[in-house]
């Protein structure tokens, strides 16, 4: 999608620090992280949110995404101590970024609730 950042970063116009990539989803370090490990994971397809992401290609989208992370979360040596997986949606989750992404954090104990 035109002036989407993450698509541009799944195309490569827009450089990041990619930590695994598929044929259908890509994993980059957080420009800000808030935690030692910060990772994005998102579909190379255009998806506003997970709520833009509805019906039967979405849901088969999310199911790889979410498999997806958990190897890159695997690579990452965050299977001992666990980690977070969490999609901002909408102003009161926080969205800042228009294109359905996974936050993958860990690398520390992460508080609950979040604020
Ligand atoms: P959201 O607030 O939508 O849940 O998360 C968007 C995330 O994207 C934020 O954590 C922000 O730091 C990150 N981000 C925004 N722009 C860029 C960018 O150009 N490159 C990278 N690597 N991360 C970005
Ligand atoms: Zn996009």
């Amino acid at each position: 999608m035109a002036d989407c950042i993450f698509c541009k970063i799944a195309t490569g116009e827009i450089p990041a620090k990619i930590a695994k990539r598929s044929a259908d989803a890509v994993a980059f370090h957080d420009l800000t992280p808030q935690a030692p490990v910060h990772v994005l994971v998102i579909p190379t397809m255009h998806f506003a949110s997970a709520r833009d992401a509805r019906g039967p290609a979405g849901e088969a989208v999310l199911g790889r995404l979410v498999a997806f992370a958990t190897e890159v979360a695997t690579e990452l040596g965050l299977d001992t101590r666990g980690y977070r997986l969490v999609t901002n949606t909408g102003p009161d989750g926080g969205q800042s970024v228009f294109h359905l992404h996974l936050h993958l954090l860990g690398g520390r104990p992460l508080g609950w609730p979040p604020g």
